[in-house]
């Protein structure tokens, strides 16, 4: 269980490492980058509908889950937040967070699927090798790991989430293995999911004397110097710009050249962290731009706010094999925030909110 503890105050990193395959899967509870999900409530996956990307209409891929149970609540003794997100390039565009989707799950101690004592320490060996039951005869699409209602009408053996990957599969060698009678039950696909790691959750470790946090919001004094900085820099500009334009752009850049300084500061501390955790906490923006209100955030379904939980840094590519040359799958960071309540989810997958910010240099 690599799960988090919890205390607004205190931010804690994830990291990405690598773990044998067995300590991911559902009945160990991990937090985890890549691979299949490793759906902690066994029924009531979201559907295909839900998992499909706002902007191009195709099945997200999986991003991570983060491990985060809410111990003074009972029926979130097990909870986990997951994070899927659009394959196509295409659909990454400046600040948009359409190509995402965040859910919750959240289970008491005395559930349906796992044992009420923590889990064992060595892989189990029996059905499927998870330890679990599958009481609602969940099947699983075998090139994402989404919830899978459709089947080859051939040989009735392999599942898909989807028509797009029923033909990624049939490409794959599912062609060849389908008139053999079912065959391998491994998808020969292996450009679609993202490299599968673990994702370790630790306290941050600041020292009080440095601690950049704790600075007086005030300190005017650098911005100062880059605002003097900027308006020597664009010679050109003086003919097209008056100069109340060019103090409002002077101003604007080095609040913007601040916040990344700062976010660069943070970082700089653990400059592998791929995740910040701080629920009830605020994330560390990478920009002065485009930072949500709190009218901003919608309300979770249950009615109540939805509170800041955690967030993806631009840190993790590194770690899911997209081509960082070319336009790809990119982002600032990534702000999760979900259900202040954590409210009930009735072995359901509750969607929760992220929102994307670019940086706008
Ligand atoms: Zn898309
Ligand atoms: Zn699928
Ligand atoms: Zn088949
Ligand atoms: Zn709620």
């Amino acid at each position: 269980m690599a799960g988090v503890t919890r205390d607004s105050s205190v931010v804690q990193f994830g990291f990405v490492e690598e773990a044998v395959e067995w300590r991911l899967r559902s009945s160990q509870f991990p937090s985890k980058v890549g691979g299949k999900p490793s759906w902690l409530s066994l029924c009531e996956l979201p559907g295909p509908e839900e998992l499909s990307c706002e902007l191009c209409g195709q099945p997200c891929v999986f991003l991570l889950q983060v491990y985060a149970p809410v111990p003074e609540k009972a029926d979130c003794f097990h909870r986990t937040v997951f994070v899927f997100c659009c394959r196509n390039v295409a659909c990454y565009s400046f600040n948009d967070r359409r190509s995402f989707k965040v859910f919750r799950s959240q289970l008491p101690r005395r559930n349906d699927f796992y044992s009420y004592d923590p889990p064992p320490d060595e892989p189990l060996d029996d059905v499927e090798g998870e330890g679990l039951g599958n009481p609602c005869g969940v099947e699983l699409c075998r090139v994402c790991g989404c919830l899978g209602p459709k089947i080859c009408s051939r040989c009735h053996v392999a599942h898909y989430c989807s028509k797009d990957h029923q033909v990624m599969d049939w490409k794959a060698g599912h062609k060849k293995s389908c008139v053999e009678g079912g065959g391998s039950k491994e998808t020969g696909v292996s450009t679609f999911l993202f490299p599968e790691n673990e994702l370790v959750v630790e306290p941050e470790e600041m020292q009080p004397a440095t601690d950049p946090e704790r600075e007086p919001e005030s300190s005017t004094e650098p911005a100062a110097q880059l605002a003097v900085d900027n308006i020597t820099v664009p010679d050109f500009a003086s003919n097209c710009l008056d100069e109340k334009e060019l103090e409002a752009m002077a101003k604007s850049e080095s609040e913007e050249d601040k916040v990344f300084q700062h976010f660069k500061q943070r970082i700089a501390i653990e400059p592998e962290q791929v995740l910040r955790y701080s629920r009830g906490g605020s994330p560390l923006w990478v920009s002065a731009k485009n930072v949500p209100q709190q009218e901003s955030i919608p309300h979770c379904i249950c009615g109540a706010e939805r509170i800041f939980e955690f967030q993806v840094m631009p840190q993790l590519l590194n770690h899911l094999n997209v081509d960082t040359l070319d336009t790809s799958i990119d982002w600032g960071t990534l702000a999760v925030y979900t259900c202040a309540e954590s409210c009930d989810t009735d072995n359901k997958y509750v969607p929760e909110f992220l929102w994307k910010q670019d940086y706008s240099h």
